[in-house]
């Protein structure tokens, strides 16, 4: 008789882990609590999903800040380029954005979802829709069945975790796969918000609400003036603090932090050195100099910042900018290169890209995705402790590790 295989969420990491079981002839059923497959992917990358990176392997790793040696056989067995071609294979294009971001052509995730489906269908997966996993039954440490939430017990040899982290609950990646795995004695390294917005302390900054900035410069430092990291993109100001893809990033830094102990500058001017900035305000200095000093900036900064900026940099407002000084002028380069702003928190973890912690990658074996304690008990995706910066690298985990799993269950 076939080995049976029973795959807990249809997220990438459970789609590909099904496809890739049933492809070995295995009876796969993919249970999806959901009345339909991938609602994440579907939201991923502002409805783009951005796929994976063009990076290295290597880069694929260093873009792991939680984990990233774990997924070295999951990404040699798996690579981003094997994934390009395996979604290129069933006729989705694919290009190439800023950082190596990799989208689908037609900018549209739905189109991944299509790939996947037309994926598990062919390789002769039994979806189940509605149908959520409650637990995993086991004896002597190994796979017996699964049970779903309306009691019905399912036998089979191997079960797949792949139930996504337990942020956008909406989504359907509730934490339930953290509840089973504990439950049979993994250990479960504490959940953390990772890739969310923060929480800014200055009221200006809230003033500053919609604001994008594009090119700007974004270091986290000590309070003792330590840089500990550096970025360069665009960030978004928000009712509550910041947000956009720099910040996002340096979120994931700071988890290593305590808000208090840091704070965020951001340089304005990144491509000008100070002199090379001083020497541009000269010039609009000279230009504007019988306006006051609050409009006088207009050329180099968005409408928005120019009251905040003049408030901050302790100029008054209505000075003639003839009368401005040589100090007054210098400590404007400084602000406008060094603003900063103090970070009192992040938005909850529901409201955060992914979940950094979940399954102690210790108690799972790195070659094959099982798990070390149960045997015929596999994870993949989100559930496991690993998460990356933004940039595709979440989705390629999600894939090489589904990958794995299904190879090996
Ligand atoms: C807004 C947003 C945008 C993102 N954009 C990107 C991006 O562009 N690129 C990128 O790399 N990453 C992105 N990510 C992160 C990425 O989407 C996730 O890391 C990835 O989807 C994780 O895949 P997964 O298969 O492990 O889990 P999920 O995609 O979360 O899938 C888990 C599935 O399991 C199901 N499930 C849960 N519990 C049960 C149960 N008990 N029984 C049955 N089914 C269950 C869920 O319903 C869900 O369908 C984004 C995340 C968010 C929230």
């Amino acid at each position: 008789m076939d080995k049976k295989v029973v795959v807990i969420g249809a997220g990438p990491a459970g789609l590909m882990a099904a496809g890739r079981a049933a492809e070995r002839g295995l009876d796969v059923i993919l249970a999806e609590k959901n009345d339909r497959v991938g609602k994440k992917i579907l939201i991923s990358g502002k409805g783009r999903c951005n796929i994976t990176n063009s990076t290295d392997i290597e880069g694929l790793i260093e873009n792991v800040p939680g984990n990233g040696n774990f997924l070295y056989s999951a990404f040699y067995t798996f690579s981003n380029q094997d994934l390009i071609d395996f979604l290129e294979g069933y006729g989705l294009k694919t290009k190439v954005e800023r950082g190596g971001r990799v989208f689908p052509e037609s900018d549209k995730s739905s189109d991944v979802v299509d790939v996947l489906l037309k994926f598990i269908k062919k390789s002769g997966v039994r979806l189940m829709l509605n149908t959520a996993v409650k637990d995993i039954i086991t004896e002597d440490n190994c796979v017996r069945g699964v049970v779903t939430e309306d009691g019905k017990a399912m036998e089979c040899d191997s079960v797949i975790i792949a139930t996504g982290g337990a942020s956008y609950p909406g989504t359907g990646s509730t934490g339930d796969g953290y509840r089973m795995a504990e439950k049979l004695g993994h250990t479960i390294v504490d959940l953390k918000p990772s890739l969310v917005p923060l929480l800014a302390k200055q009221e200006w900054v809230k003033e500053l609400q919609g604001l994008s900035l594009k090119n700007v410069e974004i270091t986290v430092k000590s309070k003792s003036g330590r840089k500990l990291y550096t970025d360069f993109g665009e960030m978004l100001f928000t009712h509550f603090g910041v947000s956009g893809p720099v910040i996002l990033s340096a979120s994931r830094h700071l988890l290593d932090y305590d808000y208090k102990d840091v704070k965020l500058i951001i340089d304005l001017k990144p491509a000008l050195t100070e002199e090379k900035l001083d020497a541009r305000l000269q010039r609009d200095f000279e230009k504007y100099s019988r306006k006051q000093f609050k409009n006088s900036l207009d050329e180099l900064l968005p409408q928005k910042l120019i009251p905040v900026i003049v408030d901050l940099s302790g100029i008054p407002s209505d000075k003639f900018v003839n009368q401005i000084t040589r100090d007054e002028r210098r400590s404007l380069v400084r602000l406008l290169k060094n603003l900063e702003i103090e970070i009192v928190g992040s938005r909850p973890l529901k409201e955060a890209i992914v979940t950094a912690g979940g399954v102690s990658t210790g108690e799972i074996n790195p070659s094959t995705m099982e798990s070390k304690l149960i045997k015929g008990l596999f994870f993949a995706g989100e559930v496991i402790d690993v998460d990356a910066y933004t940039g595709g690298f979440n989705m390629t985990i999600a894939f090489s590790t589904g990958h794995l799993a299904g190879m090996n269950c």
